[in-house]
């Protein structure tokens, strides 16, 4: 098919990541004379862009998939993401699916469609995703505010729940030089912050001289940026010089996402986490001895095969009792091939969704009393370049959500607010 003048739409479902590799596609077929469209103005061509992470998401992408080639049945539909590398043939069987492409395909989708029309598409285009070895530096950005840049893909834990490592491979990672490029290039649109991100984003740096704390010291001498931040970091990967750089560093921004899963440590070795709630306890108590007002958003898991009612009843009275700003609640999601489906005690759906609200509800009060903490302060908030609603939105260093009536010269600056209680807003 010659693609040049070809119209294309883009659908990302799931994570940070997706949407820095959804951009990323989208470079390269603009750059080989495609025209980007909206999905409702008629495309030639959709690239889906799909996510595993639960069956819920694998259910949405079904759906989405089968909408888009219900509207548009004289479309091409093209099918990339974990769900498409872990799932293949399920996707192929829908009808109307042009092409589905695995982990190391979505980056050459360029060359799948000039072929489509001379190769067979009963089979995906999929690779053995555990003999992947090289990287594809992605980024993204909605609007000319905020940046998600992918540093580091893949992930070699295999947590007993979880398909991300048969959907992205090994642990691998970009080169500083790579990174210190891709910086430079989203400076010069005018990005003022930038999210490092990976499927283990501490991970970065594996097989290579050089690791994630290195990398921060190099990129807060770039002052091309103002803000960064890390998209999230496993506990037993944030170490204590990471917390120490972040407290005194120019550019690295007070705000941690750290994922717990669990508050039992019985939990957490069914899980096969790498580390005690102990010791994350310790590295809760580390970044507030040293940034007193730094956000920590926290992710759990409720409803975990083997969590029994004691066990989760232990890991709530551990989670109320940290010092975190938020939580990040996930209800436990059956994956087909992994180690959890061995553990014999289910825990109900209508339990998992009681244990979810009790978590939500602790998520809540954590929250709020974050924002009663920091009210009062004045701090650098950066606000984005859309409008919502009647409203102008930024947040602050620490991640505070501030909502001002809509002012277009905010956009896209960063101002010293104070933070009066009617400006907080805990919208996500
Ligand atoms: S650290 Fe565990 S949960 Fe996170 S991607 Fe790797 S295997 Fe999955």
């Amino acid at each position: 098919m010659d693609i040049a003048g070809k119209k294309v739409a883009y659908i990302t479902l799931g994570c940070k990541l997706n949407f820095s590799e959804t951009s990323t596609i989208r470079h390269g077929l603009e750059e080989a004379g495609t025209l980007t469209v909206g999905e409702k103005e008629h495309a030639d061509i959709f690239v889906i862009n799909t996510c595993s992470v639960t069956d819920v998401a694998e259910k949405k992408g079904r759906q989405l998939i089968r909408k888009i080639v219900h509207h548009n049945p004289e479309a091409y539909i093209v099918v990339v993401g974990c769900y498409a590398q872990l799932r293949a043939k399920e996707i192929l069987d829908i009808e109307g699916v042009s092409l589905v492409l695995g982990a190391h395909e979505k980056f050459n989708v360029e060359h799948y469609l000039k072929h489509l029309e001379t190769t067979a598409q009963s089979e995906p285009h999929s690779c053995d995703v555990f003999k992947l070895a090289n990287f594809n530096l992605a980024y993204s950005f909605g609007d000319r505010t905020r940046c998600f840049l992918k540093i580091q893909d893949g992930c070699d834990y295999f947590c007993s729940y979880c398909t991300i490592p048969y959907a992205r491979g090994k642990s691998r990672s970009a080169t500083p030089e790579q990174i210190l490029q891709a910086v430079r290039d989203v400076a010069a649109k005018g990005i003022k912050e930038v999210i490092l991100t990976g499927v283990n984003t501490g991970d970065f740096g594996r097989n290579q001289p050089t690791d994630l704390l290195a990398l921060m010291k190099q990129l807060d001498e770039t002052d091309e940026i103002e803000r960064f931040r890390i998209s999230s970091i496993e506990p037993n990967l944030l170490t204590d010089e990471i917390i120490e750089f972040v407290a005194s560093s120019k550019h690295f921004m007070p705000h941690f996402h750290i994922p717990l899963q669990s508050g039992s440590n019985e939990v957490l070795k069914l899980m096969r986490r790498r580390y005690t709630r102990e010791f994350f306890a310790t590295k809760i108590n580390t970044i507030k001895s040293l940034i007193p007002d730094a956000f920590i958003g926290v992710d759990t898991i409720a409803g975990m095969r083997g969590e029994t009612e004691d066990y989760f009843k232990d890991a709530r009275d551990f989670i109320e009792s940290l010092d975190i700003s938020r939580l990040h609640v996930f209800p436990y999601s059956e994956r087909q091939g992994t180690k959890a489906l061995e553990i014999p005690l289910v825990v109900s759906q209508e339990e998992k969704h009681r244990r979810v609200s009790e978590l939500l509800a602790i998520s809540d009060r954590k929250l709020h009393r974050f924002h009663r903490q920091c009210e009062g302060q004045t701090r650098p908030v950066l606000f984005e370049d859309t409008k919502v609603g009647q409203h102008i939105c930024g947040f602050t260093d620490n991640y505070i959500k501030v909502r001002l009536p809509y002012d277009p010269t905010l956009a896209n600056r960063i101002v010293s607010v104070r933070l009066e209680p009617e400006i907080l807003t805990v919208e996500d």
